[in-house]
């Protein structure tokens, strides 16, 4: 039997690259993923509807009712649209598409540079200054430079939480011969106004979204909302029937009720609560967040992560992000609970 060194056979880029972490851990509270706490339960008439999808034959290619139903909840025509299986899918069309360098801050939701490596692509993360905003300066000097294709700005930021401040947001719109994508997957929870009304100042922008964070994320279910000849590009490599048929059903309707939008409401509220908890636990800096989780620093980001999963808890390590970061997803009540007792007791308190 043959037996190739598959490491040797893959492209250099690829066997260079470091893949996502996405890995089931066993645990009893799991606040990793920046998951809802709350799944969205479809009622009777959703599940009549799904239980009546055709599963021999292949789903809408378009995605027409899905992106109908999207449309009307945020106010852009259905043209400006494209639909992902995931909003990850989407990043993957858009660097095909448009190739490198592409340009993002670090520390930030790492696909961007995982994606970019694996289709061998120039990329390059410029570090945020010391209030997690754009460092404007750094970024014109790469942008002048090398003139990426495409600039990643995710705000509020994974992992930091923060919105960027919106000038600089502008000026970095302002500046980019390329396409600048906004991701906007958290912007759900945020208190700041998001950037879709801006769609129609700026054909070079586009702005990506995901209902992962809000209750669907097992549905994978991400869209862009963009110019229709930015679309276009991208539209030539998504590969056909890209959005199984359930989850084009379930999401459809979800985004016609009232439910999401209530559950949001309640993980803001518990992100409060989590926020100020965590700001009196001796040895724990949390940063303010618009997001569904905080980040927050302790000294030994490695060994608090352990013990937090000793007692059942599993939070983001992001220590090699950020030193002595973690970052942990807003849970129930009670896993809220759960978390900020075991974080005490690794903490040394009671
Ligand atoms: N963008 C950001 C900033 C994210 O944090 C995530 C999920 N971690 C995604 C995109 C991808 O989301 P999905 O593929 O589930 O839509």
């Amino acid at each position: 039997m043959k037996n190739p060194d598959f490491s040797k056979l893959a492209r250099k880029n690829v066997r260079d690259l470091e893949p996502y972490q996405a890995k089931n851990i066993r645990c009893s509270v799991k606040l990793d993923a920046n998951e809802s706490p709350y799944a969205f339960v479809p009622p009777k008439k959703v599940m009549d509807k799904v239980a009546r999808t055709a599963l021999n034959r292949y789903p809408d290619p378009e995605a027409g009712k899905l992106k109908a139903a999207i449309a009307r909840k945020i106010g852009v025509d259905t043209d400006a649209l494209l639909v992902g299986n995931g909003s990850d899918e989407l990043i993957y069309y858009l660097i095909i598409s448009f190739g490198g360098p592409v340009l993002y801050p670090v520390p930030t939701f790492s696909m961007y540079g995982i994606i970019a490596q694996a289709l061998g692509q120039r990329h390059k993360g410029i570090p945020l200054d010391r209030d997690f905003d754009l460092d404007v300066d750094k970024m014109a000097d790469y942008i002048k430079k090398f003139k990426p294709k495409l600039i990643f700005l995710s705000s509020p930021n994974n992992p930091t939480g923060n919105c960027f401040s919106s000038d600089r947001i502008l000026r970095i719109i302002d500046m980019a011969d390329g396409i600048v994508v906004l991701d906007e997957a958290y912007q759900p929870f945020s208190s700041k106004k998001g950037f879709l009304p801006m769609l129609k100042d700026y054909k070079h922008l586009a702005i990506l979204r995901t209902l992962s964070k809000i209750g669907l994320a097992s549905l994978r279910v991400g869209y862009l909302a963009a110019d229709n000849e930015l679309l276009r590009e991208v539209d030539k490599v998504r590969l056909p029937f890209n959005l199984n048929g359930l989850s084009q059903a379930v999401a459809e309707e979800a985004l016609r009720g009232s439910s999401l939008h209530n559950l949001i409401k309640t993980v803001i509220a518990e992100r409060k609560r989590l926020y100020e908890e965590l700001l009196n636990i001796h040895g724990v800096r949390p940063y303010p967040s618009e997001a569904n989780f905080i980040l927050f620093k302790v000294h030994d980001a490695d060994a608090v992560c352990k013990k937090l999963l000793g007692h059942g808890v599993l939070v983001r390590n992001m220590n090699t992000a950020s030193k002595g970061a973690l970052r942990v997803t807003v849970g129930t009540h009670e896993e809220n609970g759960l978390f900020l007792r075991a974080l005490k007791k690794t903490m040394g308190g009671k």
